[in-house]
């Protein structure tokens, strides 16, 4: 075994580790967590070594290099996340590719998933982005905004809304984030009773190298890990 592939597969354990305690101390299941291998530090060498060592559900932040990744590793039983930008004239390309995109953060970008999506086998899967922390760089929906597109999401009936994603506030660390966190969460339960048939909120993206125990403490279903995986493994 590759000291490498040793590497990875310590990191790996060590994350799996902190998400089993997190979900003890919110009296969750660790199976309703599932961790989102972020992949976009790293080459197709340490991403076989991450399949290996047992990751399944992979993520890119920009659909080219998601594109290229998932080509070159097409032999793998894997499944892939789009969790950044998605610009509507890459739809076409990303949908056949992606089991989920987390990143939806217009209406616009909806109604063009919803017209590609027409010729897949199964709806177009997507989270809507919100912008919880109010950051004027980050993409997504302004909170009070998320109504809306859930109550006219009949109106994309090849897109399947799955939940909410967030990224926390840049600064103030982990207690910061667990704010944003349960914000995102109140504004899902906020949002449960209203969604038409094509809206399920069963699922919240939410947590990164820095505060995934915290977002897990706050109900995140997905947690999107890219750092913490990469620890000690040269570049
Ligand atoms: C890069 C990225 C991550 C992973 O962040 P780390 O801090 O490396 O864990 C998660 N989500 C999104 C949207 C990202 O772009």
């Amino acid at each position: 075994m590759s000291d490498r592939l040793r590497t990875v597969e310590r990191n790996l354990a060590a994350v799996h580790d902190a998400m089993a305690t997190a979900a003890a101390q919110a009296g969750r299941s660790p199976d309703d967590v599932r961790l989102v291998a972020v992949t976009k530090y790293v080459d197709t060498d340490v991403v076989r070594d991450l399949v290996a060592a047992g990751c399944r559900s992979l993520g890119e932040s920009r659909p080219q290099a998601l594109w290229e990744k998932a080509d070159a590793l097409a032999d793998l039983d894997v499944e892939w996340h789009l969790v950044g930008h998605l610009q509507r004239n890459k739809v076409r390309r990303t949908l056949p590719a992606v089991q989920l995109t987390h990143s939806v953060d217009s209406t616009r970008l909806l109604q063009e998933m919803d017209r590609e999506a027409v010729n897949l086998p199964r709806p177009a899967n997507v989270l809507l982005e919100v912008n919880i922390s109010g950051d004027a760089e980050k993409h997504g929906f302004a909170p009070a905004n998320v109504r809306e597109v859930v109550e006219r999401a009949e109106k994309y009936p090849h897109v399947q809304v799955c939940g909410l994603m967030t990224m926390a506030h840049r600064e103030g660390g982990a207690e910061v984030a667990r704010r944003d966190f349960a914000a995102l969460r109140r504004l899902r339960d906020e949002l449960v009773d209203r969604a038409p048939p094509n809206v399920r909120l069963d699922e919240l993206s939410m947590g990164m190298s820095n505060d995934y125990p915290q977002a897990i403490l706050e109900g995140a279903t997905l947690i999107r890990v890219g750092r913490a995986l990469y620890e000690g493994v040269p570049d």
